[in-house]
């Protein structure tokens, strides 16, 4: 299993995990298939923001009941770890209850933004390879055999890097100035 996501979305969830800081964010992810279309932020209404995340239920239904009427999917789920790595604390695999979801995370380490996706199944934890890409990613039929969490995570700071960076080089050229 993969997901996609555009780079706009990719930035999306960074500024909102970074707007967020020195708490969690979360929210919902919407779509169809493996095809991210929004994701949508929900308040954190957890007792205590900076450790943990609790999604405002009342908003929460209120995006799921909308998603419905849009005819999207409820892809998963995201929130942030502000001073950590993208990988599911012990607490977010315990509170994990929907096996189908993807439970994304964006992780603050050092300030720098790092996405990855996991699928949590009974307390069993396996990464799901994301996509960072403007056009729909050509699937290779190989299934994903057990790659390492590390790999996976470097696969998408690579993609992320290399975003920004493509970001950057699409500014526009400096003016041309006139000689005479
Ligand atoms: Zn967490």
């Amino acid at each position: 299993m993969h997901l996609w996501l555009k780079p706009e979305q990719a930035q999306e969830l960074a500024a909102y995990a970074r707007a967020a800081q020195p708490n969690e964010c979360c929210g919902v992810i919407l779509g169809r298939g493996e095809a991210v279309e929004q994701v949508v932020p929900i308040p954190n209404v957890a007792s205590e923001p900076k450790y943990n995340y609790h999604m405002d239920e009342k908003a929460l239904l209120k995006v799921l009941y909308e998603a419905e009427h849009k005819q999207r999917e409820v892809i998963g789920f995201y929130h942030s770890h502000p001073r950590t790595e993208p990988i599911p604390s012990p607490t977010d695999t315990k509170l994990a209850n929907y096996p189908d979801a993807a439970y994304m995370i964006v992780g603050l380490r050092n300030g720098e933004a790092r996405l990855a996706a996991w699928s949590i199944k009974r307390s069993q934890v396996a990464p799901i390879k994301l996509i960072i890409s403007a056009d729909k990613p050509v699937v290779e039929t190989a299934q994903l055999t057990i790659v390492q969490k590390r790999a996976i995570i470097a696969s998408a700071i690579i993609a992320f890097i290399f975003m920004l960076v493509l970001s950057l080089s699409l500014l526009p050229p400096a003016p041309i100035i006139p000689l005479h």
